[in-house]
């Protein structure tokens, strides 16, 4: 992992180096267009939620059924009556815990666990304005301190994995590949952690879900609940 990641920071400083020299030996324009698509190529692959620029991402699932995944838990207030709630309509669903909440909250990693949901890893400690810049070590750190917090709990390390609000930076995909770990994006969401109308968000959901779709809701947005009942109604 540690020897991927250090080829690839050593690739990107010989494109950065060689821009920088064409740019001083008299090649302005092809020493700064090669340095824009460096910075471009970099900014894109991380920032774009649904990039493939760096390591396969999965946005669809294999049949027509939707995925469902909640993001941010476990939570207090949201996680028991999410989980009564797909009990009752006997639908099995994805949890991307955070780590230190796992942490706080075993019991509830062992309920969704125990009803047969699946835990996915979703970061140690959510860094969602700082991981997309964050360097190997602490891209690293963040992954692997979830598994273990959530390995601890229910005896099994998570298979998924999902970047906080979906930047997955340039080291990511290499410690995935090393932990045999899926990253899964969504193709749909209703931005219900910024938006709390519920009518809005399930506006927002209803014109971008479709069959074999991955649906991304957050827990702890106040509306988690309303719109998870509107959707499995
Ligand atoms: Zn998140």
């Amino acid at each position: 992992m540690m020897r991927e990641n250090i080829l690839r920071l050593a690739g990107l400083v010989v494109i950065i180096g060689l821009s920088i020299f064409l740019f001083k030996t008299g090649y302005q324009v092809i020493g700064g267009a090669l340095h824009l698509m460096t910075v471009v190529y970099l900014l894109w692959g991380t920032l774009n939620p649904q990039s493939r620029w760096f390591g396969p991402i999965q946005t669809q699932t294999e049949n027509d059924q939707v995925w469902l995944t909640f993001d941010d838990g476990p939570d207090l207030r949201d996680t028991p009556k999410l989980l009564e709630l797909l009990k009752a309509y006997r639908v099995k669903a994805t949890f991307f815990v955070v780590g230190e909440k796992a942490e706080k909250h075993p019991a509830l990693i062992r309920q969704i666990h125990e009803q047969g949901h699946q835990i996915g890893n979703h970061t140690w400690s959510h860094p969602q304005s700082t991981f997309w810049c964050a360097g190997p070590w602490r891209t690293y750190r963040e992954i692997v301190k979830c598994q273990h917090a959530v390995e601890q709990i229910i005896g099994v390390a998570p298979r998924v994995f999902r970047a906080p609000v979906g930047h997955s930076n340039f080291f990511v995909h290499a410690v995935l590949r090393k932990l045999n770990v899926q990253l899964v994006g969504w193709s749909s969401r209703g931005f219900d952690g910024v938006s709390q109308d519920t009518d809005q968000v399930l506006k927002r959901i209803k014109a971008s879900l479709k069959p074999g779709g991955i649906l991304l809701v957050h827990e702890n947005s106040e509306i988690a609940v309303d719109v998870a009942q509107a959707v499995l109604d």
